[in-house]
């Protein structure tokens, strides 16, 4: 035998996983100063509203214009495009234009939150308490008896719009979903998780006090109003034309002795945003023209105008395509696509429900999920291997540290992202993104590393 069985394996078989180990010195101090700007962004970013104007004021700032359809661009041309203040894209004109498709990154910029009832106001037991829904998937009971903050729009019926930012500052007020005291648990601690709170149970306290001592009904809830008024010049008929959104009040926080990983609301699926951004903004003078979408929606399945799977950057795409001379449908063909997204690292704590050859681990590095979905792989776009080829070549090029990364066990769950819309487009797509502990609870846990890989890897992708 030429070699021996060490050698053999060294060149034929998987390494070893080895973790925040496999990185250098260097990398993880460039992965600790990157992530400052990821942690800034974090708490300017709590909805989707909310970050597309801070990922606006960035682009602006590294010399993006806002999109004219009608303008004619050259190569290096920066340009970004907004629908409806909640979904982003941001384009920089290549040297072949569109002729040979776009280059994609997308993620969204939704989280899972509570959000208010169309009439949500109501006093009970000398109480003021808000009605909510909550949005997107959640653990009902991690959102009680934690500061939660509010944000949000509210349209006048003068059609003047009021923006509402309240409880982040500790300053502020905040807000809370009330719990059981666990004295008086008893029948509530016998029930299933998903029957011990339910959806209707999810009521944000929001005040004690009576507006005077009068023999009125409700002056609890008629003291907030007057509050309200006082402070945004609204009635409670405005709640009926508004969006408010309740978001955990805490700061994002380093994570561990080491500070090597990020707690924070909304990594899921920003941790891919920020990274997809940034990659844009470094990228000059790229082969092919170069896109960072930034969507709505996918919390609740990339429904309606501002979601996935709306025609909006389809039409951004028609729209760059007719200013090259080319058919939109032809660009959309030979496109190619990252879709931005987390997936579920490895836990210890609850190691049954993953199969830890295909799952992701936190400082791994960037995860490629070649499908998503449930059961027999249904509801995904299962990415081809002539894709996965390219996309791991393009990975190992540019020294991209990266996993492969199944949800978890076959059968046990599921989950989709926005691939699959991508894929009905006619393009080339597949997930890839940063592992996340705890995923939509309202403090997730990322790795410091895993960020710094996301950015190479959209990098990689557009240069
Ligand atoms: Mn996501
Ligand atoms: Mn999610």
């Amino acid at each position: 035998m030429s070699e021996t069985a060490k050698e053999l394996k060294e060149k034929l078989m998987m390494k070893e996983r080895r973790g925040a180990a496999s990185f250098t010195a260097e990398e993880l101090k460039e992965a600790d100063a990157y992530c400052e700007g990821y942690k800034t962004f974090l708490d300017n970013a709590r909805t989707e509203r909310e970050a597309v104007s801070y990922v606006k004021a960035m682009a602006e700032e590294k010399g993006f214009t806002p999109y004219d359809p009608t303008a004619s661009y050259k190569p290096g041309d920066r340009v970004y495009i907004v629908n409806r203040e909640k979904a982003i894209g941001l384009a920089v004109i290549g040297k072949n234009g569109t002729s040979n498709g776009v280059r994609l990154a997308i993620a969204h910029i939704d989280s899972p939150r509570i959000d208010l009832k169309p009439n949500p106001l109501y006093e009970a037991d000398g109480m003021a308490l808000f009605k909510t829904h909550y949005y997107g998937g959640i653990k009902k009971y991690q959102w009680t008896t934690i500061p939660l903050a509010l944000h949000g729009r509210v349209v006048k019926l003068d059609g003047t719009c009021v923006d509402i930012h309240i409880g982040d500052d500790p300053k502020d007020e905040c807000f809370l979903i009330t719990d059981l005291l666990p004295h008086l648990d008893k029948e509530q601690a016998t029930k299933t998780m998903a029957k011990a709170f339910t959806g209707e149970d999810l009521n944000i306290l929001i005040g004690s006090r009576p507006y005077d001592n009068s023999d009125e009904k409700d002056l609890i809830a008629l003291n907030i109003m007057h509050i309200l008024n006082e402070r945004y010049g609204i009635e409670e008929s405005d709640f009926l034309s508004a969006e408010l959104n309740f978001c955990p009040a805490y700061p994002t926080r380093d994570i561990g002795f080491d500070r090597s990983m990020i707690g924070g609301y909304g990594h899921d699926d920003k941790c891919c945003a920020y990274p997809s951004v940034t990659a844009i903004l470094d990228t000059e003078l790229p082969e092919c023209t170069c896109i960072t979408y930034l969507t709505d929606k996918e919390e609740i399945g990339s429904e309606g105008n501002t979601g996935m799977q709306s025609d909006f950057l389809r039409y951004f795409i028609y729209d760059l395509a007719k200013q090259d001379g080319n058919e939109g449908y032809h660009v959309l063909s030979k496109s190619k696509c990252l879709s931005a997204d987390v997936n579920a690292a490895f836990d210890p704590t609850f190691p049954s429900v993953y199969e830890t050859k295909n799952c992701s681990f936190i400082n791994e590095g960037v995860v490629i999920s070649k499908y998503t979905g449930h059961g027999g792989k249904y509801d995904t776009s299962d990415a081809s291997a002539e894709f996965m080829g390219e996309i791991r070549a393009m990975l190992e090029r540019n020294n991209v540290k990266w996993q492969i990364g199944e949800l978890g066990k076959v059968d046990v769950g599921g989950g989709g992202t926005i691939a699959k819309y991508v894929a009905n487009m006619n393009v080339d797509v597949v997930d890839l993104g940063v592992a996340v502990l705890c995923m939509h609870a309202p403090f997730e846990v990322i790795s410091k590393a895993d960020m710094l890989m996301a950015h190479k890897a959209f990098y990689g992708l557009f240069n």
